[in-house]
């Protein structure tokens, strides 16, 4: 098995699409090469070495030893330069690089190949005694701290010291005799701790970085890193060993991080950063902040544009926008790195539809370009319009650079282990460092939004918060954070641990106090995406909502109709007059606790006013499109109080005693309620609910039709478990619908129909489906009777269960993304087993895997009518719906292909 892949002048053994096997740098590197573009030389050991070093206890595999020596070989001879070698000597990069990219979570070592000899022969080549000791102190401190694991904090403090000493501040005014001197200090401090002697052979050098990249992918922050993105499945990383270019011999070079287009905004720009006389780190870390990329086209106007060509070849060839790394050494351009760019949710929109439009990409590229769980970050919060310019002006703390949109508030906490106490309990944070590192990420995660002293729109804070769509701020240099003390200090005004504050992350200012914060309008190209992705799917999307307010915004999200109106939420608020909700409140209590049916009728009577109202308003905001009601479904001490003072002042209330209403809770307590008195055996037993729900239904669609507006009714029974008790329940349904209908004398369509929540149900599905005209899966109670775990429960032990380094059970949880083995195979079985009875059955799922982008693809697989999604997950539910028609579509070509084979 070969384990090195070279590239160099022009030629690769890799390709683009090795990722898998080469890593995202060393893929990107060999391909950059064999199109033509400036890459200096090197190689890239395979991840699947990475893979088998883990798996055999820490030893490489056999043959690398040998394939490496000879890249090395390779390497030396295209470059005619020597690793080590006293004149001209060849240094090297040593990077990580895994499939996915994981941006400064693994170890990079540079300036390989130094030792006492080859630092002189770098001085004379350069004519720059300084450069070449500057390189060999990089190179000794970043190999002991990387590859022996000397801590990074004395080998820091040795520098202080050093620069005290000679009384400057700045590295820049370092002499070549200072570097020559702290060179010599580390390796003395090396020698102490380890009681070896820095090594001096680049190949035992060689050999010590290749293991710590290796041992970097399994170090914390990486682990931590793959378990927050749910990065699964990779063989581990790469390691690339690149000819070094330098950035920082002077005024002539520099080092720079560039976007094909605005990863923030997915405008046509080229984007960037640039640092002059500086090495490629220094961006990346945001220790100083950059220029912008404009600036470079003034400085070095040739390289810019050479730069600008690269753009276009790397978009073109790619078809997608490309996140670069470039050195300009000496005035020569160097491409280190490139990958596809990580974006904004609105940037993914925008680049997404030009792309399309500018024929870059096909529709259907475009769609599948998004994904699904993404739009849900359109709808990020920015700063609440309503609040005034005099407040905000008043509050401003200071700004820095808008690294990324949308708005977040929260109290300041000054350490990313404090962020995720603080969160744990419930608290909403912003972090503010001075600047972020791979170790905050778990702080960053939890965090609201992000705020930092320094960096530039690709320091790693800007880079890692634009991947979860996470407000950030950087650069915000006039702030004073002084981590130890916990305060901020700007202008004379302190803010401490704890205050709250508000980011704009849009412009890049900083508020003191929690300033409102609402959701904008999504941009234009999102409405052009789901117009596309309307187009191509065949599965309906419906919305649960139990308002006409919700009904409305779920209309405007793209819900094509109501696909589970729960009503008993409608028992205990009034939406449009939140003030009268104790009226219908009280007339639900009276109803469970009146122990005759003419009492409960009594209290049913007056509940009937209510839902008729609240369905009129429902029909009114579908105008025309169906809407699927559903009758009482929880247990009924839901609905009661169970301490003893509110129980009496409910008895004053309905004048009767308070050990009456005591007596009667106690009655409804139940062992086992999810599994008890509940669902349809609630109209079993108490028929008058059912008869009142069904003639407020039926009322409210008269009144609807009467006034000209169409309407659609639905009426569900929950949680049926057989055909004999939905005849019953059909039957009751029908008698009073057909005499409401006969006593107004329109003409009125309604359905009758069941959700599927049991096992039974499905298995049974053929019988029931010959009295449904529908049905619609409750995959919530579904997931919870197949797989016997509660839903409201199982919170305590799922995450051990889904977690890949704990149990791992579940790839996810089952609550969230359906189950396809088990409670899929009965979905399908009961679609199946419905139809063949009832060819005509429409089916649909309500459950809360109708928003789920993984779980709607499976619903359109098995055929399903329609999916109903929460409102602001509608649109996850329609471009899924798309993306699965895509897919499907895919699949039957790949299917035909291999068959004419
Ligand atoms: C379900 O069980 O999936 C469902 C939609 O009903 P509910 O969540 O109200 O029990
Ligand atoms: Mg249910």
């Amino acid at each position: 098995m070969k384990h090195v892949y070279f590239f160099g002048a022009g030629k690769a053994d890799g390709a683009g699409e090795m990722k898998d096997l080469l890593g995202g740098k060393g893929a990107g590197l060999a391909e950059m090469t064999r199109i033509g573009l400036p890459v200096p030389a090197g190689f890239t050991i395979t991840t699947e070495a990475c893979d088998y070093y883990f798996k055999h206890g820490r030893k490489y595999p056999k043959e690398l030893r040998a394939e490496v020596h000879k890249a090395v070989a390779r390497l030396e001879k295209l470059t005619g330069k020597k690793l080590g070698g006293e004149k001209d000597p060849l240094l090297v990069s040593v990077r990580s690089g895994s499939a996915r990219s994981m941006p400064g979570m693994m170890e990079t070592i540079l300036n390989l190949g130094l030792n006492e000899k080859s630092v002189q022969g770098i001085a004379k080549v350069t004519n720059n005694e300084r450069f070449a000791y500057d390189a060999f102190r990089r190179f000794v401190q970043m190999y002991s701290s990387v590859v022996i694991g000397l801590p990074k904090e004395e080998l820091e403090a040795r520098l202080r010291a050093m620069k005290n000493y000679l009384g400057v501040k700045d590295d820049t005014e370092v002499t070549a005799q200072g570097w020559r001197q702290l060179v010599g200090e580390y390796k003395a401090y090396f020698k102490q701790k380890t009681g070896k002697d820095f090594p001096e052979d680049p190949e035992e050098q060689l050999w010590g970085a290749i293991g710590a990249v290796f041992e970097s992918w399994m170090g914390e922050k990486a682990v931590t890193y793959r378990r927050v993105e749910k990065i699964t499945g990779l063989l581990g990383t790469a390691v690339n060993v690149v000819q070094m270019v330098y950035g920082n011999t002077g005024d002539n070079s520099g080092t720079g991080v560039c976007f094909t287009r605005d990863p923030s905004t997915g405008e046509k720009t080229f984007f960037g950063d640039f640092l002059l006389n500086a090495q490629g780190e220094d961006v990346v870390a945001g220790i100083r902040t950059p220029m912008h990329l404009k600036e470079l086209h003034k400085l070095m106007p040739k390289v810019y544009q050479q730069l600008e060509r690269v753009r276009t070849t790397l978009e073109k060839h790619y078809r997608d926008m490309q996140d670069m790394e470039f050195t300009v050494e000496n005035g020569i351009l160097y491409m280190l790195q490139t990958r596809t760019g990580k974006r904004s949710p609105a940037a993914a929109f925008q680049m997404a539809v030009d792309m399309a439009n500018e024929k870059l990409i096909k529709v259907e590229e475009a769609l599948e370009r998004i994904k699904a769980e993404d739009i849900e970050r359109l709808f990020y919060p920015v700063l609440d319009p309503s609040v005034s310019r005099a407040d905000l002006a008043k509050r401003k703390l200071g700004s820095g650079i808008n690294a990324v949109p949308g708005a977040a508030v929260g109290k300041v906490v000054f350490t990313a282990e404090e962020a995720e106490q603080w969160a744990g309990r419930g608290e909403k944070v912003v972090l503010v460092r001075r600047e972020t590192s791979p170790e905050d990420v778990g702080g960053m995660y939890v965090a609201q939004g992000i705020l930092t002293a320094t960096g530039g729109k690709t320091s790693h804070a800007a880079v890692v918060a634009r991947g979860w769509g996470k407000c950030c701020i950087v650069g915000a240099e006039k702030l004073q954070i002084d981590s130890e003390a916990k305060k901020i200090t700007v202008d004379g005004r302190v803010v401490r641990e704890g205050d709250w504050i508000t980011l704009d992350g849009g412009d890049g200012t900083v508020y003191t106090g929690e300033i409102a914060l609402s959701r904008p309008q999504p941009p234009k190209a999102y409405e052009t995406l789901m117009k596309w992705a309307d187009k191509v799917r065949r599965l309906k999307v419906r919305t649960n909502a139990d308002t006409p307010h919700d009904s409305k915004v779920a209309r405007e999200m793209g819900a094509q109709g109501i696909g589970l109106c729960r009503t008993e939420h409608m028992f205990f608020k009034d939406f449009e007059h939140p003030e009268k909700s104790v009226e219908r409140q009280q007339a639900i209590q009276e109803m469970i606790l009146a122990d005759a049916p003419e009492a409960r009728r009594k209290a049913l009577a007056k509940l009937l006013p209510f839902q008729r109202r609240d369905f009129i308003g429902i029909f009114q905001a579908m105008d025309g499109l169906p809407v699927t009601i559903r009758l009482i479904d929880p247990p009924l001490h839901e609905f009661v109080p169970h301490d003893p003072a509110k129980q009496a002042e409910l008895a004053h209330k309905i004048g009767i005693s308070a050990e009456a209403v005591a007596r009667r809770v106690e009655q409804l307590h139940e062992a086992n309620p999810m599994l008890g008195h509940r669902g349809c055996r609630l109209s079993i037993t108490y028929p008058e609910i059912l008869e009142m729900q069904v003639r407020a239904i039926i009322e409210a669609a008269i009144d609807c039709q009467k006034r000209g507006i169409k309407v659609l009714p639905e009426i569900m029974h929950p949680l049926t478990l057989d055909k004999k008790e939905l005849k019953i329940l059909e039957e009751a349904t029908r008698r009073v619908a057909s005499e409401v209908i006969s006593e107004s004398k329109v003409k009125l369509e309604y359905m009758v129909g069941t959700m599927i929540e049991l096992p039974r149900a499905a298995l049974l599905a053929d019988q029931i489906a010959e009295v449904a005209e529908f049905f619609s899966f409750g995959t919530n109670d579904l997931t919870q009777t197949t797989m016997g775990l509660s839903r409201d429960d199982a919170g305590r032990f799922l995450p051990v269960y889904v977690d890949e380094h704990k149990a791992a059970v579940f790839p996810a949880d089952p609550f969230q993304t359906i189950d396809v083995p088990g409670v899929g195979m009965l979905v399908k079985w009961a679609i199946e087993r419905g139809r063949s009875t009832r060819p005509k059955l429409k089916i649909g799922i309500c459950g809360e895997h109708g928003g789920d982008a993984e779980s709607v693809k499976f619903f359109h697989n098995a055929g399903m009518d329609y999916v109903s999604a929460s409102p602001f997950r509608v649109p996850i539910a329609r471009l899924a719906a798309a993306q699965a028609v895509i897919e499907e579509k895919r699949n039957r070509k790949g299917k035909k292909a291999k068959k004419s084979k």
